[in-house]
C-alpha cells in the first residue's frame, strides 16, 4: 500500500498539467464599473458574465496569488446542476422552492456546456451522468427509494459491477442527465482565458485588504484598498473570495474551512483499466456521510477523494495542513479495496484543499454598503457548477434587479453562522465523530445529529 503512495508528488495533477498564463501585478490605481475580488470560479464567472451583459463596462478581477490556485483547481471536478448540495439538503430547507431550484441548476449546468462550446473552453467537459453506490446494506434501500426521480435509474448489484467492477457495489443509483465532469484546472484557465478575451483586466499577486466605502472616489463607489498600496475604484464590487477571511465583518463565522484530501493515480494501461470497465465514465460517489467520490481523467487516471474532512482548530487556512498521511494512507487502502484488480497502480499526485463549509451546506448571497458590494460563498464542497448561478446572483443583486434568482428564500436568507472557537472545534469534531459512528450502524443517527437536523443544522464537506 505504501508502495503505491511513494512516488506521490503534493501538489495538484490539475495545476501540474496545465500551462498558467501570467497576468499582472496592479501597480497604480486605476478605476471601474466592476471589481471582482478572487480568481477562482466565482471570481472569473461573476467577471464574464459581466462583460457579456455590459460589453462597454470596464471589469477588473484581483487575485491574491495566482487564477485557480485554490480550490477551483484542486477538486474533483464533478460539475453538477445542484444548488444545493443534493436533493435532500434542498427538500429539507428550501421545501417550497426545490422544484424551482432543481430546474434552475439544470438549466445552470446546460448554460455551462452550451458556454464551453460556444467559447470553445478546452476544458475536458463531459457530460457523462454520476453513479451513487452503497457499499453498506442500509443504503440499498436509500438508492432503491431516491429512483424514479426524472433522470435516475436503480441498478442492483449485478447492474452496478457490470459499469464498475468493484467487489465493494450492493446497488448504484445511475443520474443521466445532472452531472458532468471537467478538468478543473483547465475550466479555471480557461475561464480567464475567456474573460481577457472579453476585455476583463486580471491581475495576479494582488492582495485586497480593505473595502472603504465611506468616502468613496467615485460617486456611490467603493475604494478597493491592495496590500501594496493601489487603489481600485470600483462603482460595485463582487466578492468571489470563498473560503479565506472574509472582506466583510458579518461573514467571517458564516463559513469555516475544512480540508478534503485527494490521491491522483498514474494514468491506468488498457489492461488495467479493462479490469474495471467504467466505458460509461461516470462520476462515482459513495453513500456514506463520510463519502468518497472518484472519478477518471481525460487520460485515464483515477482521482480518488474524501473520506476525511478535518477541521483545524482556530479555522485557518494554512498549507501545513495539506500534509496528512494517515489520511492519504487511508485513503490508499480505500481505493484498494474499492478496486483490488488495480494492485500494481502508483499514485503520482496527492493534496487537499479547504472547503467552505456553511452550516446549511450551501452557497448564500448578499450585499453590503448599500447594495455596492455583493458577496456569493459557502457552497460546502459543490461549488464547480453552482458559482456561475452564485455569479449571476451577485450580478443581479448589484444591479439592483428583482429577478427570479433574488426571489428565491434561498438567496435572501443566510446560514446560521458557526460559534467562535473553543465551541466550533468542540462542536465539529462532535459532529464528525457522530456522522462516523452513523456511518457503521447502519445510517442511525445518533442524539447529537438528531439535534443538528431538528436545527437544519450540520457539518459537511
Ligand atoms: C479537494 C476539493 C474537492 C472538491 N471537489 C468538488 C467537486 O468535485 N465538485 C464540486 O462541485 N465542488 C468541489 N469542490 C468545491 C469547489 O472547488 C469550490 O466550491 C469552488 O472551486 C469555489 O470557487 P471559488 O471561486 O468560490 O473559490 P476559490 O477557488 O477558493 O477562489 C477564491 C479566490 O479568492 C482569492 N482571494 C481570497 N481573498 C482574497 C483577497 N483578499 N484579495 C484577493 N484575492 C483573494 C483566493 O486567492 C482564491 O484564488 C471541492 C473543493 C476541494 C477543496
Amino acid at each position: 500500500m505504501l508502495r503505491a503512495l511513494a512516488p506521490s508528488a503534493r501538489g495538484s495533477f490539475w495545476l501540474d498539467d496545465v500551462t498558467a498564463h501570467a497576468h499582472p501585478v496592479l501597480d497604480a490605481d486605476v478605476s471601474c464599473d466592476l471589481a471582482v475580488v478572487g480568481g477562482g470560479y466565482t471570481g472569473l464567472w461573476t467577471a464574464l458574465l459581466a462583460k457579456e451583459a455590459e460589453p462597454d463596462a470596464r471589469v477588473v478581477l484581483i487575485e491574491a496569488r495566482t487564477v485557480g490556485w485554490a480550490a477551483s483547481g484542486r477538486n474533483g471536478g464533478f460539475c453538477e446542476a445542484s444548488l444545493t448540495h443534493g436533493e435532500d439538503n434542498g427538500r429539507s430547507r428550501f421545501a417550497d422552492e426545490y422544484d424551482q431550484l432543481e430546474r434552475l441548476g439544470i438549466q445552470n449546468l446546460d448554460e455551462i456546456e452550451a458556454t464551453v462550446a460556444k467559447l470553445a473552453l478546452d476544458c475536458d467537459f463531459e457530460r457523462n451522468g454520476a453513479i451513487d453506490v452503497a457499499t453498506e446494506q442500509h443504503q440499498v434501500e436509500w438508492l432503491r427509494d431516491a429512483a424514479g426521480a426524472a433522470g435516475t435509474r436503480f441498478l442492483d448489484a449485478d447492474a452496478v459491477r457490470a459499469q464498475i467492477a468493484s467487489p465493494t457495489y450492493l446497488a448504484g443509483l445511475l443520474h443521466s442527465h445532472d452531472s458532468a465532469l471537467v478538468h478543473p484546472g483547465k475550466l479555471a484557465l480557461e475561464l480567464a482565458r475567456a474573460c481577457t478575451d472579453a476585455g476583463v483586466e486580471i491581475f495576479e499577486h494582488t492582495r485586497v485588504a480593505a473595502l472603504d466605502a465611506s468616502a468613496p472616489t467615485l460617486t456611490d463607489g467603493v475604494d478597493v484598498r491592495t496590500a501594496d498600496g493601489p487603489i481600485v475604484h470600483a462603482h460595485r464590487v463582487a466578492l468571489g473570495t470563498n473560503v479565506f477571511p472574509s472582506l466583510l465583518k458579518r461573514n467571517r463565522l458564516a463559513t469555516v474551512p475544512v480540508y478534503d484530501y485527494v490521491l491522483m493515480t498514474e494514468p491506468l494501461s488498457e489492461a488495467q483499466l479493462a479490469s474495471i470497465g467504467w466505458s460509461g465514465r461516470q462520476g462515482i460517489g459513495d453513500c456514506a456521510n463520510q463519502f468518497h467520490y472518484y472519478r477518471l481523467s481525460a487520460d485515464n487516471r483515477i482521482l480518488f477523494g474524501g473520506y476525511d474532512a478535518i477541521y483545524h482548530y482556530g479555522g485557518r487556512v494554512r498549507a501545513r495542513y495539506e500534509e496528512r498521511p494517515a489520511t492519504f494512507e487511508r485513503l490508499t487502502s480505500h481505493f484498494f479495496t474499492t478496486f483490488p484488480q488495480l494492485e500494481d497502480v502508483t499514485f503520482t499526485h496527492r493534496w487537499a484543499g479547504a472547503i467552505d463549509t456553511c452550516s446549511r451546506f450551501c452557497a448564500f448571497f448578499g450585499t453590503a454598503r448599500a447594495g455596492r458590494i455583493a458577496y456569493a460563498t459557502g457552497y460546502t464542497g459543490l461549488g464547480v457548477g453552482a458559482t456561475r448561478f452564485g455569479a449571476q446572483v451577485m450580478l443581479d443583486l448589484l444591479a439592483g434587479e428583482q429577478t427570479e434568482r433574488t426571489e428565491l428564500k434561498m438567496v435572501q436568507s443566510r446560514p446560521i453562522p458557526f460559534p467562535a472557537e473553543p465551541l466550533a472545534s468542540i462542536g465539529i469534531q462532535a459532529t464528525r465523530w457522530s456522522l462516523d459512528r452513523a456511518d457503521h450502524n447502519a445510517g442511525k443517527r445518533n442524539l447529537i445529529l438528531k439535534t443538528l437536523d431538528a436545527f437544519g443544522l450540520g457539518f459537511d464537506s
